[in-house]
């Protein structure tokens, strides 16, 4: 069961409970620690080293012996600590912190890394991502401010809470009945995080995570207690479903119209809208022949129908995505038989601790010890962020297929060793695990041996024939191939593309959001389009990760900035704000030359991230640190400030 977190408790532990928990320390943050504990930088001086970047090897490549002799320096410290107190030295200089940041990732780290980095380590218990001072505006002017939040997931929590912190008013539309936003909705067996939980959680809101890779239900018990303690739920509307905004050009401000589940619509008027809405919870079914004749149970993965009972059943999956890699291998154990219809093999990522447990002695650390917490996140925000990116960047000159330079194709040889490795004894299996794209060109799922042995069972079976059609009964390939079904599962993904679907906003010139983008959207800072003046995107355009960082850190950038956009708006006494149109396009140029670039956005590659017209909308081509920095603070000259005009009066 989690618990809340409580960082630096006091040590009361014996000295058999630290030597145990000492075994499951992550060597190079307990190293940083011992240094707060003593206030002597010698202890990352010596011979423990980390010599491997992280991303390579967690324990940054230090033998088991010299582990061994940091577990026994540490019991050492952790003892005397304890028995004198738990007494801390005065906080490390700057320059020994800078020390142990190279220590902790390695040398050559870029100077202009530094900045990023220390913020993102909030060494004083400092917010990361705070914005700038709301103090010099009067109460007055933020109490008459008023925002709409679309969407009650981990953006527009996080959202609610930013404005809570400054005293701003805002309500919540949410059309389920609860928080949680793709941590509520899906509850297919199975659906867990693929970013290691200590970066995937709000950098202000540290938890005693209970599985590296949480599952479902912990995610969804953690944005649940966030909404509690911040006490954001009186300003939910849940079971309400935001489906019209228009701009008044005479206010400036949104009229905002919403549809309880049970009762009359109505019109809300906002000075400023944001849109928390997601990129991945409206399931998309795939065009298929005879979809919907199917006279069985058939559902979407992310409106899983638990009261279906999967045992003894012939189930027919369709997709082999994220979704379908967690749950198959759940539904393959009661199922009589499970049948995957496959475009697409995946690539995986392996991370054997993907499905495990903390380990006590580690919940002990975070716990316990002062600032391991905090240097072990900074360990894994920094090897999962920019360590990767560099192998999924286009060569121009690289003609190989398959990859797209030759880091990526070593990253293929990699991968496909450790596919191959795992089905050494089912060629059969192995002939279609392997992806012809290249590594990259799709978000890869993490890997810890199940899905593989999953497809190895005897009542799995892998389908790479196209499917002609669905019928009453089942599923026909075009090969003439007819399979049939008890339940059929669409592991199909969601529609990442139809950005804000199916709302309408109706913006300046009475120009509906969708019109103006014509297939493709497109944002400033992925949070905002001209002339939809003081509408804020989170998770917009262009704010998808493919192999660097995870979603919350974009959520947490762009809120920092749409607060500067407010406090702009507020200083200004404006109206509204509206992104030039010349700012965004050339900002939309930049993004589509990177993510060109990039493996996801190669010719070749189909995926999701790209939209009906090839276009790559999702992905942010860049390092982490660009997208940091373009979004510190908005740059009053991106914008026109918008006057309310007063109406004139009736002759
Ligand atoms: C299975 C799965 C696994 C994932 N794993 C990862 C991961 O490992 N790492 C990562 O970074 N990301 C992951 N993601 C992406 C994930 O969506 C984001 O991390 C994050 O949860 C997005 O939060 P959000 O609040 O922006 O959107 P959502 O969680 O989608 O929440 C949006 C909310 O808006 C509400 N809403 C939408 N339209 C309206 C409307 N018109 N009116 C009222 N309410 C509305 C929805 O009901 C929903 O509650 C995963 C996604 C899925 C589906």
């Amino acid at each position: 069961m989690t618990t809340t977190f409580e960082a630096d408790a006091p040590i009361t532990a014996s000295d058999e409970e630290l030597r145990d928990a000492l075994e499951a320390a992550h060597i190079p943050s307990l190293m940083n620690a011992l240094v707060h504990m003593t206030g002597d930088i010698s202890h990352i001086r010596g011979e423990i080293n980390p010599i491997a970047e992280l991303f390579q090897d967690p324990q940054g490549g230090i033998s088991p012996e010299r582990q061994a002799e940091a577990r026994a320096i540490a019991f050492e410290v952790l003892k005397a600590y304890r028995d004198g107190g738990n007494q801390l030295p005065p906080r490390p200089s700057d320059e020994a912190i800078e020390e142990m940041t190279d220590y902790i990732i390695g040398e050559g780290v870029p100077r202009e890394y530094k900045d990023f980095l220390h913020a993102e380590l909030g060494m004083d218990g400092e917010d990361a991502y705070a914005h700038a001072s709301f103090e010099e505006i009067s109460e007055v002017a933020r109490a008459s401010f008023h925002v709409v939040i679309i969407g009650a997931g981990m953006s527009g929590l996080l959202a609610a809470i930013r404005l809570e912190q400054e005293r701003i008013p805002y309500t919540i539309i949410e059309k389920n009945s609860e928080v949680g936003g793709t941590w509520w909705q899906n509850q297919y067996p199975g659906c867990r995080v693929d970013n290691q939980n200590h970066i995937y959680s709000y950098s202000f809101e540290p938890y005693d995570w209970p599985q590296w890779f949480s599952n479902q239900q912990v995610l969804f018990e953690y944005f649940d207690r966030v909404s509690d303690k911040y006490d954001i739920r009186k300003n939910i509307r849940f079971n309400t479903n935001l489906e019209r905004a228009v701009f008044n050009e005479e206010s400036g401000t949104w009229s905002v119209t919403v549809q309880p589940a049970n009762g009359e619509a109505e019109t809300i008027e906002a000075n400023a809208m944001i849109s928390a809405v997601g990129q991945l919870n409206r399931p998309r079914m795939p065009e298929i022949r005879g979809r919907d004749t199917f006279e069985g149970p058939s559902f979407h993965s992310g409106e899983w129908q638990h009261d279906v009972d999967l045992t003894g059943k012939r189930i027919g999956v369709i997709g082999t995505g994220a979704s379908a890699f967690q749950f198959v291998p759940e539904i393959a154990k009661e199922a009589d038989e499970v049948v995957i219809f496959q475009r697409t093999p995946p690539w995986m990522a392996p991370a054997p601790t993907y499905r495990q447990e903390i380990p006590d002695g580690k919940h002990w650390l975070t716990k316990h010890v002062p600032f391991y917490y905090q240097w072990y996140r900074f360990s894994l925000f920094w090897s999962t962020s920019e360590g990767m990116l560099q192998a999924v960047s286009v060569d121009p000159e690289w003609r190989e297929p398959g990859s797209v330079s030759a880091a990526n194709q070593k990253m293929r040889e990699m991968l496909t060793d450790y596919i191959g490795g795992l089905l050494e004894d089912a060629p059969e299996v192995l002939e279609h695990a392997i992806p012809d794209y290249p590594p990259g060109g799709k978000r890869m799922v993490v890997d810890d041996g199940n899905w593989l042995r999953a497809l190895k069972r005897d009542n799995v079976q892998i389908v790479v024939d196209p499917i002609a059609e669905i019928t009453p009964t089942g599923i026909t390939t075009e090969s003439g191939r007819a399979e049939a079904f008890d339940v059929v599962i669409f592991a199909t993904g969601f529609q990442a593309s139809a950005f804000l679907m199916p709302m309408e906003i109706v913006g300046r010139g009475g120009v509906e959001l969708h019109d103006h983008w014509a297939g493709t959207a497109r944002a400033y800072m992925g949070v905002a389009i001209p002339d939809y003046p003081n509408l804020f995107l989170l998770y917009g355009p262009n704010t998808n990760i493919v192999v660097n960082g995870s979603t919350i850190f974009f959520a947490e950038c762009e809120m920092r900035y749409v607060m500067g956009c407010i406090r702009l708006s507020l200083q200004r006494d404006a109206a509204a704000l509206d992104v030039r149109t010349e700012v965004h396009d050339a900002y939309n140029q930049k993004i589509d030359r990177g993510n060109e670039l990039m493996a996801w956005g190669t010719p070749g590659v189909q995926s999701w991230y790209k939209n009906a017209a090839g276009h790559v909308t999702q992905n942010w081509p860049f390092t982490l640190l660009e997208f940091w920095t373009q979004t510190q603070e908005p740059n009053p000259e991106d914008y026109e400030f918008l006057e309310a005009r007063v109406p004139e009066p009736i002759a």
